[in-house]
């Protein structure tokens, strides 16, 4: 990004806004390679100084993420005319610009990823590039290792094709069943059909991880928070 005003620079961060960052600067909270600056109009690089704000560093993004915690009963869209969305529950500057990534049922629960970085979430979509998304699911009746075997062959869900093969993990058996099923595709109800071609009607259905990226279990149903820097780097 080179070199901007300091000011400029952590609100495009997403310190604050102008104003805010403003402040943080005059109050002696931003310091650059070790050195506390109030002038809100110094220069700095994101690449090659150090920044801290209130001691913690700035990690300089020119997209957004997000990791949001998608709680059930909210379409996955940027506007929808009956339902609420995953973004009415974001407070964020620029909402505007962002987008999650796919598409989770509005009765699942779990792991979404939210941006306005394009090409990303094109190659973690993109069914050529195999991304793998690990689901936590409950269904009604009793998961045999035969069904892992039917879910490694892959399935026929009525599509032209049958599914990629996938893997079924069974957690524990009953007349209610848990399991973590990973799917490298992402077709319509994808996991719901799968299941129900072997005669099973999924209860629950969690997204945990998309790639390497897994959902923090500190976050709550309906909160948020940026990627840290490691997660996006093991994303791209
Ligand atoms: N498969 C489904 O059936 N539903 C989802 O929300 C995600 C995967």
């Amino acid at each position: 990004m080179g070199t901007m005003r300091l000011d400029k620079l952590l609100a495009n961060a997403g310190i604050g806004t102008r104003s805010q960052v403003k402040q943080l600067i005059r109050k002696g909270c931003i310091s650059v390679n070790g050195e506390i600056v109030k002038m809100p109009e110094a220069k700095a690089d994101s690449e090659k100084d150090k920044i801290l704000a209130n001691g913690k560093d700035v990690f300089y993004t020119e997209y957004e993420y997000y990791m949001f915690h998608k709680p059930a009963g909210y379409v996955t869209a940027t506007w929808d005319k009956q339902d609420s969305t995953v973004m009415d529950l974001l407070e964020v500057p620029q909402k505007e610009k962002l987008f999650p990534v796919g598409r989770l049922d509005k009765d699942t629960e779990g792991l979404l990823l939210i941006t306005d970085d394009g090409a990303l979430a094109h190659e973690l979509l993109s069914p050529k590039k195999h991304v793998d998304k690990t689901y936590f699911v409950r269904v009604s009746g009793t998961l045999l290792s035969a069904h892992s075997e039917a879910f490694a062959s892959g399935i026929n869900i009525g599509d032209e094709k049958p599914t990629l093969p996938a893997r079924l993990d069974i957690l524990s058996t009953g007349e209610i069943s848990e399991a973590e099923v990973t799917i490298r595709e992402g077709r319509f109800h994808q996991i719901k059909r799968m299941f129900a071609a072997l005669g099973f009607q999924v209860l629950y259905l969690k997204r945990l991880s998309m790639g390497s990226l897994r959902l923090d279990a500190a976050l709550e149903k309906g909160r948020y928070r940026k990627l840290t820097e490691e997660e996006l780097a093991q994303l791209k």
